[in-house]
């Protein structure tokens, strides 16, 4: 026996598939042959990994297990659930507090600052002397000069009454 046969009938014997006088002759001749030796270590190493069939069988209640797993895999947990739709709300509540902030500001009746007197001329279109535009519609120009001669000279008067 050589050592090509050697390995054929060392790999058909880890299947069974060799007579009583076949492995007879396999032991003789790996007890005599290093080479041969060697390799029945490294198959009875690797042999065992490469079966599939060999102790594949699942542990007990492992398909419950599994999708028990793969559901709740399915499943969001609550916090993925609420963490978007909170953080939705508090957008709106800050979008609803910055409207409402800009319609108060709108709405309410803004204190208009002091105006001095001349200011108040000018912007609220107030006349200083009603009695001037009084004489300057009417219509003769004669009876208007001099009643804006003697309207200022009244003024005049009136000043220097209140600040001499
Ligand atoms: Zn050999």
């Amino acid at each position: 026996m050589n050592c090509r046969q050697a390995e054929r009938w060392l790999l058909r014997s880890f299947d069974g598939r060799i007579t009583a006088e076949e492995a007879e002759k396999l032991r003789e001749h790996v007890h005599k042959c290093s080479r041969c030796q060697r390799l029945e270590r490294d198959y009875n190493f690797l042999l065992p990994l490469l079966r599939v069939d060999a102790g594949a069988e699942p542990l007990p209640f492992f398909q419950e297990r599994l999708q028990k797993k793969l559901a709740a895999l399915a499943r969001p947990t609550p916090e993925v659930i609420w963490q978007p739709i909170l953080v939705r709300a508090a957008t709106m509540a800050l979008i609803g507090l910055i409207i409402i902030t800009g319609l108060m500001i709108l709405v309410l009746p803004v204190k208009s600052p002091a105006v001095s007197q001349s200011e108040a001329l000018v912007f609220q279109s107030e006349e200083p002397f009603p009695e001037v535009q009084q004489i300057l519609n009417e219509a003769q120009p004669e009876q208007r000069n001099l009643r804006l001669m003697f309207s200022s000279l009244e003024a005049r008067e009136l000043s220097r009454r209140y600040f001499p």
